[in-house]
C-alpha cells in the first residue's frame, strides 16, 4: 500500500474529527519516527507531549509487556498486587497523600471538577448545587460535554449545546480578574493550565501562578492545576508549578505519565479533599488497572533516572537561542518554557502555518499548527543538543526557503 491508500482508508472509515499531516508512520524509537516507506523524521509533537520520555522507550515496554501477560485488568471490584505499589510511588513522587487513577486526561479533568464540588459542599459549606469553578478563557481541558462547556474557543463548544453550568470564564494571566471572581462565596476552585499548551504555548507572566495560588488559599478556594500537558518534565520542572515552587490543591496529570504506551491519568491531592468522594461515587473500569500501574511507575522511573526535566531546562533555553538566529520574516515570535515552544508565523501570501508543517515534513521534522498561524514544537525530553541542532538546521533551511 501507498501513503495515499492509507490516508484515504482512515477517510472513508473513520469520523473526520481530526485533521492529520499527510504521512503515514509506522514506526518509533526515541525522537524519531519512521512512515510507511521508510523515510525517517523528527517528531517535534511527541503525541501532544505524551512521549516525553521518547518512543517505544525499552523500559516501559518490559514493564508494559512483562505485565500484559501475566493481568491486564481486574477492575476495581477487587484488589490487585500492582495498583496499591503504583499509588504508593506517584504520591511519593508528587508528595501527596491520595491518587485517584483514570485513564485519559479529560477524564483526569473531570474527576478534578467533581472532586472539588464534592468538597465544596462536605467541606466548605456551600449550599448544594450552587458550586462555581473559575476557568481561564483560552483553555483547554479536553472534549467532554462539561469540559467544552468551559471552553472559550467556538470549534471546541459550537454545536454541543446544553452546557454545563457552574463555570465563570476569566481572561489568562489576569490577577485582578481573578480577585474580583474570588469575591463570589459561592466559588469552590480555580482550575489553570500553568501553560496553555493548545492555546499556542501562552506562558504566563512570572509570578502570575504564585499569585493566583495564594489568593485561591486567602479565599478557601481549591487551586486545581491542569499539568496534563506541562506535567512530568515537559517544562524544564518535574511540574509546570514547579516554576513559582506552587503546590496545587489538585493536581492532573496524563499523557506522559504512560510515555505515551497507554492511557494513564491521574489526579492527585491530600486526604482532607479526596476523601471527601466515598465509595460508588467515581470510578471507571480501567482506572488504575495492572498495566496502567506498571507502566505509570517505569514511566515516572525514566523521567527521574534520565533526568529529563533537568535536559528539558537546559535544551529547552539553547532551542529558543537557537529558534531566535533564524533569519526570516515568517518567524513573528518564540516563546515557551523547556521543551514545550512554539513560534508564531506571519502569514505571507496564503501561506500558512500549515504549508509551514508541511514543508518542514518534507524535510524531515513533524509538527503540527495549532490555531491557524502558531508551530509547537515538543519533541520527546530524551533529544540530545546535536538532535536539536539537526532539527534547528531542518526549521532553518525550511523558513528560509519559505
Ligand atoms: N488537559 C490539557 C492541558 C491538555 O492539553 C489535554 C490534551 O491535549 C487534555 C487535558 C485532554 O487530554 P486527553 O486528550 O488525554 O483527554
Amino acid at each position: 500500500m501507498k501513503p495515499i491508500d492509507y490516508i484515504k482508508r482512515e477517510d472513508l472509515y473513520g469520523a473526520h474529527n481530526y485533521h492529520p499531516l499527510p504521512v503515514v508512520l509506522d514506526h518509533g524509537e526515541g525522537v524519531f519516527v519512521w512512515d510507511v516507506e521508510g523515510k525517517r523524521y523528527f517528531d517535534f509533537l511527541s503525541a501532544y507531549s505524551a512521549v516525553n520520555q521518547g518512543h517505544c522507550h525499552p523500559k516501559i515496554i518490559k514493564a508494559m509487556t512483562e505485565q500484559a501477560s501475566k493481568l491486564t485488568l481486574t477492575s476495581r471490584a477487587f484488589y490487585n498486587s500492582t495498583l496499591g505499589e503504583y499509588e504508593e510511588y506517584i504520591t511519593r513522587f508528587f508528595g501527596y497523600d491520595k491518587v485517584l487513577p483514570m485513564n485519559t486526561g479529560a477524564e483526569g479533568d473531570e474527576t478534578a471538577l467533581k472532586l472539588c464540588r464534592k468538597w465544596a459542599y462536605t467541606k466548605k459549606g456551600i449550599p448544594e448545587n450552587q458550586a462555581k469553578i473559575v476557568v481561564c478563557e483560552g483553555n483547554f481541558h479536553g472534549r467532554t460535554i462539561t469540559i467544552v462547556s468551559m471552553s472559550s474557543d467556538p470549534d471546541s463548544y459550537a454545536g454541543f449545546g446544553p452546557f454545563t453550568p457552574g463555570f465563570i470564564k476569566i481572561p489568562y494571566n489576569d490577577i485582578p480578574a481573578l480577585e474580583l471572581a474570588l469575591q463570589d462565596p459561592t466559588v469552590a476552585g480555580f482550575l489553570v493550565e500553568p501553560i496553555q499548551g493548545e492555546a499556542g504555548v501562552f506562558v504566563p507572566d512570572d509570578g502570575y501562578l504564585s499569585k493566583a495560588a495564594k489568593l485561591c488559599k486567602d479565599h478557601n478556594v481549591l487551586f486545581i492545576a491542569d499539568e496534563v500537558q506541562t506535567g512530568i518534565g515537559r517544562t524544564g520542572k518535574l511540574l509546570a508549578c514547579d516554576h513559582e515552587n506552587v503546590r496545587p490543591d489538585i493536581l492532573i496529570l496524563g499523557k506522559a505519565l504512560s510515555g505515551g504506551a497507554y492511557p494513564v491519568s491521574a489526579v492527585l491531592a491530600d486526604d482532607d479533599i479526596m476523601l471527601c468522594i466515598k465509595p460508588g461515587e467515581h470510578g471507571s473500569t480501567f482506572g488504575g488497572n495492572p498495566m496502567a500501574a506498571k507502566i505509570g511507575i517505569a514511566a515516572l522511573e525514566v523521567v527521574k533516572n534520565e533526568k529529563l526535566a533537568e535536559n528539558a531546562e537546559i535544551l529547552g533555553q539553547f532551542f529558543r537561542e537557537e529558534l531566535r538566529k533564524i533569519k526570516s520574516d515568517r518567524i513573528e515570535l518564540v516563546r515557551g518554557k523547556g521543551l514545550l515552544n512554539a513560534i508564531v508565523i506571519r502569514p505571507k501570501g496564503d501561506s500558512t502555518a500549515w504549508d509551514v508543517c508541511v514543508a518542514m515534513k518534507d524535510n524531515g521534522l513533524l509538527a503540527k499548527p495549532t490555531h491557524e498561524h502558531i508551530i509547537r514544537f515538543a519533541p520527546p525530553l530524551v533529544i540530545t543538543r546535536e538532535q536539536i541542532e539537526d532539527a534547528i538546521e531542518i526549521i532553518r533551511k525550511t523558513l528560509e526557503s519559505m
